[in-house]
């Protein structure tokens, strides 16, 4: 297999990448690891996160992509863009398994937004306090209340107004 996805990430060759978190899809074809904590973790109530995860919001976790290395599935990967409709890796897209059909992360044009679900946090999950929202975005369009002191914002933080 290739050994990376990308220029942006790194490779199996990387001797000082120390993998910190173990992710992996439904199936288990897909497999990655990354090398530090997300920068932040949110939570997206948008109607197209919805629809895509066949589920009332999606939990996010943020990495810088350097510090991503993918160990297992890289040809396995489905890439698809939801703003021109097309099955390609335009950025943004999504990311998900071609086998399973597990989301397995939003790549953004500089940063990687992993789902958290797919990390082995070990049973019952100890979700490390890096992995926990923030914030809500895009409340505006929840289908589920949410009771929490995080902030709501009813789009994108810092660009919407606070509900
Ligand atoms: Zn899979
Ligand atoms: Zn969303």
């Amino acid at each position: 297999m290739k050994n990376s996805f990308g220029p942006d990430y790194a490779s199996l060759e990387d001797a000082d990448f120390v993998a910190k978190y173990q992710a992996s899809c439904f199936c288990g074809v897909i497999q990655y690891e990354v090398s530090a904590d997300p920068v932040d973790a949110k939570i997206c109530h948008c109607l197209t996160c919805q629809r895509l995860h066949g589920a009332p919001m999606q939990w996010v976790a943020i990495f810088h992509k350097h510090h991503v290395r993918f160990t297992a599935g890289l040809e396995h990967l489905l890439l698809y863009n939801s703003e021109q409709n097309r099955s390609e890796r335009i950025l943004p897209c999504k990311i998900s398994c071609g086998k399973c059909g597990t989301p397995i992360a939003d790549e953004g044009r500089r940063m990687w937004l992993a789902f958290p679900s797919l990390f082995d946090f070990g049973y019952p999950a100890k979700v490390p306090e890096a992995f926990r929202p923030t914030c809500h975005l895009f409340y505006g369009s929840k289908v589920i209340e949410i009771q929490d002191d995080l902030p709501k914002w009813s789009g994108h933080k810092n660009h919407s107004e606070l509900l």
